[in-house]
């Protein structure tokens, strides 16, 4: 057994980000602002994020050639370890950010070495947490889940169909309101009726971005708002919300207390710019 508290299984990217006066359309040429390059990537950020709130954090993920450096040296610098980073021939991931003046983000990314992440079983077995997204492939992130002794905590992000075995070792589901229509299958319904019918074997948090999010569980559904905050970029808020949900039920928290905890959490990630730049260290949320 290891000694970590959360083990993230996912993507790391080199994110190019550039604020752009409206979301682009099809077919559209947009002038914007200078391009900023940064450390990304869902499980990245959800690492990062869970080390801020003082976890004893593992990634594992892949990087390449170029700039695999880079981002190892970001996750070492927040104390993380990174012993189940693969190198691999071949590009590193990318993801292009266009913020618009909302605070909105339109993003593609290229997936490069994060299609060849390799699941450190031993690793995944012996962590108290394993937090997933999907920017990796399907049969990492249900091996993972597969293996995994402790919490699931997953996030469906980007969408895309997943297993009923998957969702069955889920504890945790966090997906947006359009991941979890996505899920169902459906393109409109009720969001606790058809988060009760999913098959995961925990709660889903249904995160509704300034609008808070809905707590689901077999009885009751809770809504959570959000904090009135003044957002600049909501880049990383849904990771910065995940890490947070693991935090808090790590801690013995209830569901609902978890997603309060992971709205404040998220509130101070969407007044910042950038994705790991703006995730908030416990000490700054005062806890
Ligand atoms: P999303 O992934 O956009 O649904 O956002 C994840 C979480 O971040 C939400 O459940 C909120 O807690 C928080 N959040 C997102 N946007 C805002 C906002 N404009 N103001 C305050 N909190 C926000």
């Amino acid at each position: 057994m290891n000694s970590f508290e959360i083990v993230v299984v996912g993507s790391l990217n080199v994110d190019v980000t550039v604020d752009v006066p409206e979301a682009p359309a099809a077919g559209q040429t947009l002038l914007g602002g200078d391009a900023r390059r940064s450390g990304g990537g869902k499980g990245g950020n959800q690492a990062v994020a869970a080390a801020r709130l003082g976890r004893r954090t593992a990634m594992v993920g892949a990087v390449g050639a170029q700039d695999g450096d880079y981002l190892l040296s970001i996750l070492r610098d927040e104390q993380i370890d990174v012993g189940g980073v693969r190198r691999v021939d071949g590009p590193t991931g990318q993801a292009f950010v266009f913020v618009d003046p909302e605070g909105d983000s339109t993003i593609v990314v290229s997936p490069g070495a994060n299609n060849h992440v390799e699941v450190d079983r031993d690793l995944v077995a012996g962590a108290r947490c394993v937090l997933l997204q999907q920017e990796v492939p399907a049969a990492v992130v249900e091996e993972a889940a597969s293996v995994a002794n402790g919490l699931v905590v997953l996030n469906p992000a980007p969408a895309r169909p997943v297993a009923a075995s998957l969702l069955a070792n889920v504890d945790v589901l966090v997906p947006n309101r359009g991941e979890l229509l996505g899920l169902a299958g459906v393109d409109r319904g009720d969001l606790v009726q058809i988060a009760q019918k999913l098959g995961t074997r925990g709660p889903v948090v249904v995160t509704l971005g300034a609008q808070g999010c809905l707590v689901v569980e077999a009885e009751r559904s809770t809504r959570v708002p959000a904090e009135q905050v003044k957002a600049v970029d909501a880049t990383a808020a849904g990771d910065s919300f995940c890490a947070a949900i693991a935090d808090a039920v790590l801690d013995g928290a209830d569901i609902v207390e978890a997603a309060r905890w992971a709205t404040r959490v998220a509130a101070v990630t969407v007044t910042r710019h950038g994705a790991m730049a703006s995730l908030p260290t416990r000490a700054e949320l005062g806890a």
